[in-house]
């Protein structure tokens, strides 16, 4: 059997690793960070492996724009455990004929990354390969004993649970449309938005802090794959079913604009597009107020999309039910890239 067979997934069923088991308080595969209790808190590690042509091209990102969103997306991880960033560190691998000047643009950008979010590189290890190969691991802080609250799993969701989401999806799928046609940052501010969403994900650190602070969420997980395929890493590890209404989905300005130019289905985008590191979370339907307040204290939309129901399938009601074929996401092994 070839891992190409099976695929990414189909190969961390088999291993068997998810089924591994640990220490109470200890949190291992199959969630967004691993969590380690230490010191009366929980340390929060995650990584993430960036192959150049599998997960970036230098023809369509800057070396800065790559570093950057090397850092976003690991951050994201800790967000949606609650985590908040301490440092990070980074394998990584280069081609001998590559500019030094390339390296010292893409460390400039996880600094920038870094500076903004309070996640300073501490160490890594360098080596050499064909393609620009990086490995970050970012570890964080959640809660404990210290503070009174556990990080949030994918786990916990509940029947009847409401499904929340932060901000707006499907812009870092057509910013990547955008960038495939040849748009590049200095064309319209439509455009700009959508570049600036693929290119440079904000990590929803502060809010996800705030919300396992707040112990309303019961699961939580960041929108890596799209929407449909990661509502059905919460309803697996949860044991649960989901029904996500397209009908409560908004659609940015954005989107809207940037699907016309680009020929594309907006509300296909948002339910299926990957990459737009948002936080979708699952809540007891009484807290959905508050969660919603807790939102525009920190300046960021919060929307109910759906609930959870008894199951174990994720569906999809409305418009884009007929989407969820199309939800299978990006598979690094069936892949051709
Ligand atoms: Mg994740």
């Amino acid at each position: 059997m070839k891992i190409g067979e099976i695929g990414e997934f189909g190969l961390l069923d088999k291993l068997g690793l998810y089924k591994r088991q640990f220490a109470n308080g200890w949190i291992g595969p199959g969630d967004d960070c691993a969590v380690i209790p230490f010191c009366n808190s929980n340390l929060s590690i995650s990584t993430d492996l960036l192959v150049e042509d599998v997960h970036f091209r230098r023809s369509t990102a800057s070396a800065l724009d790559i570093g950057y969103k090397a850092l976003a997306v690991n951050l994201s991880d800790l967000a949606s455990m609650g985590a908040r960033p301490l440092g990070f560190v980074m394998g990584a691998a280069f081609p001998r004929d590559l500019e030094v000047g390339w390296v010292s643009e893409m460390l400039e950008g996880l600094d920038q990354c870094g500076e903004e979010f309070g996640c300073p590189l501490v160490g890594g290890d360098t080596s050499r390969s064909d393609k620009i190969t990086l490995s970050i691991t970012v570890f964080g802080e959640s809660g404990g004993k210290r503070e009174g609250w556990n990080p949030v799993m994918r786990s916990g969701a509940n029947p009847g649970d409401v499904v929340m989401l932060t901000g707006f999806t499907g812009e870092s799928g057509a910013g990547l449309a955008a960038l495939e046609k040849g748009a590049n940052k200095s064309g319209d501010s439509t455009c700009a938005t959508l570049l600036l969403r693929h290119l440079r994900p904000t990590p929803r650190i502060i809010f996800g802090v705030a919300l396992a602070q707040s112990e309303l969420a019961t699961s939580m997980i960041d929108l890596s794959d799209g929407m449909i395929l990661d509502a059905t890493h919460i309803a697996n590890r949860s044991g649960v079913g989901i029904v996500l209404d397209s009908e409560r989905v908004s659609l940015s300005e954005a989107l809207r604009a940037g699907c016309e130019g680009l020929g594309l289905n907006p509300l296909e985008l948002a339910l299926t597009g990957g990459e737009d590191y948002e936080l979708l979370f699952t809540v007891h339907p009484g807290a959905v107020e508050r969660v919603i307040a807790l939102g525009e204290r920190h300046e960021l939309r919060v929307t109910a999309i759906g609930e959870v129901k008894n199951g174990s399938e994720v569906e999809v009601t409305g418009a884009g039910a007929k989407y969820i074929k199309n939800s299978k996401g990006y598979d690094h092994f069936k892949g051709g890239g």
